[in-house]
């Protein structure tokens, strides 16, 4: 198959350099355009991006020479150009929603990491395992904007990666969920660069993320939601509150989960096999960034631990253990993800991949 050519919007940023790594060699894809901030636009990627290069290998060669873009330069948008990620953080989600519909107008599709149309009701918000059925409302999404073949597809937020997978699967074996109460542990790279300073984060926990707990509560709703003529219809089945908290680990979210059944209640081991067996329609299509196992299940009585189990299946895998009985609902467990990979940059490519592979990417 030919590589379809590929842009970065906020390259130079945390996410962005997380594309770069992860689309190293992917089989399908080729990154040929750069995009950043007026600061960064007209210098080669190296210079632009210089001591802010995060990631544990050097720039890739056919990376480092690129001249970057300003993002909102639209008239230098390459027409080689098949679709683009965006990872940009910009001072309002307006200007956000602005920069990504002005690519679709373009005929460019958008796979985003940005909260800025997440709640916009024919933009889908999706995790591959879960709502890939909502890519279907995308021709709406171009019908209500005039769009030809661009449109905006965005992933959730990273703090909910870790925890929605696992309720999913056990409602889709009818195990109806009634009430979630979720503690985050979230990692310092969820912040992007140059994040919390340190003097605030070691040997410290921060009881507070801006907009976290809003996302972590409210964008499950959407993902479980239901496709209506006018766009995505919320569920409103599951009620849930939480807590999100920033503490000094590098990468890895973690979710303490309490959670409540409607009427059928599983037994552990029952849970247990649910999560060990659940495979979805990316393990189905073979999608190249696909989890063979997307939950992992550990017995061990003392993990997930981010700094071991973050990295499982390339960093794509959730991996969650801890199920016990608890006192007030029915059952607690702990479960982590790779915030920066399956929730940022790795997740969008799964996502792009099903967009190639269900026709909407040509
Ligand atoms: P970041 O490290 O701060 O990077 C921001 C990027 O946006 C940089 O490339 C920056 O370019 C560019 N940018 C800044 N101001 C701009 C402007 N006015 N116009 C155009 N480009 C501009 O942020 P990040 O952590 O990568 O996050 C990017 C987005 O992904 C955010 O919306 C964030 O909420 C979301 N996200 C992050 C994570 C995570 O784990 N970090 C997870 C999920 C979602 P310059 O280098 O030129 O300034």
């Amino acid at each position: 198959m030919k590589k379809l050519k590929i842009g970065i919007l906020g390259a130079t940023g945390m996410v962005g350099q997380n594309y770069i790594k992860l689309l190293q060699n992917h089989p399908w894809f080729e990154i040929i355009d750069v995009a950043a901030s007026p600061r960064s636009a007209g210098k080669r990627f190296k210079e632009a991006v210089k001591t802010k290069w995060q990631m544990a290998i050097p720039i890739p060669e056919v990376i480092e020479n690129l001249i970057v873009r300003d993002v909102q330069d639209f008239d230098s948008i390459s027409s080689n150009l098949d679709f683009v990620f965006s990872a940009i953080n910009m001072p309002t989600k307006d200007q956000i929603k602005e920069v990504e519909f002005e690519y679709a107008q373009r005929g460019i599709p958008v796979v985003s990491n940005n909260s800025a149309h997440r709640w916009t009701p024919d933009v889908p918000m999706i995790i591959p395992e879960i709502n890939h059925n909502h890519i279907e409302i995308i021709p709406l999404q171009q019908k209500n904007r005039g769009f030809s073949k661009g449109f905006v597809l965005v992933k959730p937020n990273c703090s909910l990666q870790s925890y929605l997978t696992p309720i999913y699967a056990l409602e889709r074996e009818g195990y109806k969920i009634d009430k979630l109460i979720i503690t985050t542990l979230q990692a310092v790279s969820g912040a992007g660069y140059p994040g919390v300073a340190f003097l605030d984060i070691v040997d410290n926990i921060v009881p507070y993320i801006r907009g976290e707990e809003e996302k972590t509560e409210k964008e499950p709703l959407k993902i479980l939601g239901k496709i209506g003529e006018k766009g995505i219809i919320n569920d409103d089945s599951i009620q849930i509150s939480s807590t999100c908290t920033r503490v000094p680990v590098s990468d890895g979210h973690t979710a303490c989960v309490n959670l409540k059944f409607k009427d059928k209640k599983p037994i552990k081991d029952e849970i247990i096999k649910i999560w060990k067996e659940f495979k979805s329609i990316p393990q189905e299509l073979g999608l190249p960034f696909a989890p063979k196992q997307p939950i992992l299940y550990l017995e061990h009585i003392d993990r997930p631990q981010p700094k071991k189990d973050r990295d499982n299946d390339k960093g794509m895998a959730i991996t969650v253990g801890r199920l016990r009985e608890d006192n007030i609902f029915d059952f607690k467990f702990v479960a982590l993800s790779h915030n920066t990979i399956r929730g940022a940059a790795g997740g969008a490519i799964l996502n792009a991949e099903l967009l190639v592979v269900k026709g909407f990417i040509k």
